[in-house]
């Protein structure tokens, strides 16, 4: 194992931990927080790679922004926090706040995945962003107090500054299914329609449907993007076509809302 802390990668981590402004105790955690399964395979060498502690991360996070979110905004209700926290954590603006502590250029990734661009992938630089705060937590003793403070440092007012200028990417799915939740009592559903061209390059395009009869179409180099562009659509079509029963009945409908209850 300290055979694969090469110089080359000890220099690497120490730079990231510059930037960070946090020095772990472990360094083996920061190691995995930056490790792609891409590499582990291709360099065969023995490594555990991020996944599960992105699984970890994602958790932490969520907590963290919830914090934010509970402190900054004291009157809101539950649906509007959680509608808020669900842009927040979404993969492009988790990589934007991963971009800014330039992590994207430490990741450990195979070259066939370098050579395809994976690394300027939102996706992936979201996953390691939760990673990493997965891998601060667990150099804690599994305590929120040192992710936190981290996270606060480098992005709590970017964060609140985003969300008050609405310079956020929307969560369409997510905001979608709050509506059609409220207006008709059902989830939208998502299908493949199709996918074109080359292996790294594919397009593919998603149908999202409503209530058997709002079908909206998006297209996107992954199929989670198609399906946000399909739900953006329907999301803008739907708020401008029940407007005026949006505003009027909003309070006894929002009495059937899921994400109303408690
Ligand atoms: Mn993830």
């Amino acid at each position: 194992m300290n055979s694969e802390l090469s110089p080359d990668i000890l220099n690497r981590l120490n730079k990231f931990e510059g930037i960070l402004g946090y020095s772990f105790k472990d360094k083996s955690l920061l190691l995995t927080a930056l490790t792609h399964s891409s590499y582990v395979s291709e360099k065969k060498v023995n490594l555990r790679d991020y996944e599960v502690f992105e699984f970890l991360g994602d958790a932490v996070i969520s907590l963290i922004i919830s914090e934010i979110l509970i402190k900054t905004f004291p009157k809101a209700k539950e649906g509007e926090l959680s509608q808020i926290r669900s842009a927040v954590v979404s993969e492009p603006y988790l990589a934007k706040l991963g971009r800014i502590l330039k992590l994207n250029k430490f990741i450990l990734l195979s070259s066939g995945e370098e050579q395809q661009g994976g690394r300027e992938r939102d996706t992936l630089i979201c996953d390691v962003f939760e990673a990493l705060f997965g891998a601060i937590y667990i150099d804690n003793n599994y305590s929120i107090d040192v992710p936190r403070d981290i996270f606060n440092i480098h992005f709590k007012n970017l964060v609140i500054r985003d969300i008050k200028s609405g310079n956020i990417p929307r969560d369409y799915k997510s905001i979608l299914q709050i509506l059609t939740q409220r207006l008709f009592g059902k989830v939208p559903e998502y299908r493949f329609v199709s996918a074109h061209g080359p292996e790294h390059k594919k397009i593919f395009t998603m149908e999202c449907i409503i209530n058997n009869e709002i079908k909206t179409s998006g297209e996107g180099k992954s199929k989670k993007e198609a399906e946000t562009k399909a739900a953006k659509e329907a999301y803008i079509y739907l708020k401008e076509k029940y407007k005026d029963s949006l505003t009027n009945k909003n309070k006894h409908k929002s009495n059937n809302s899921e994400t109303e209850k408690n």
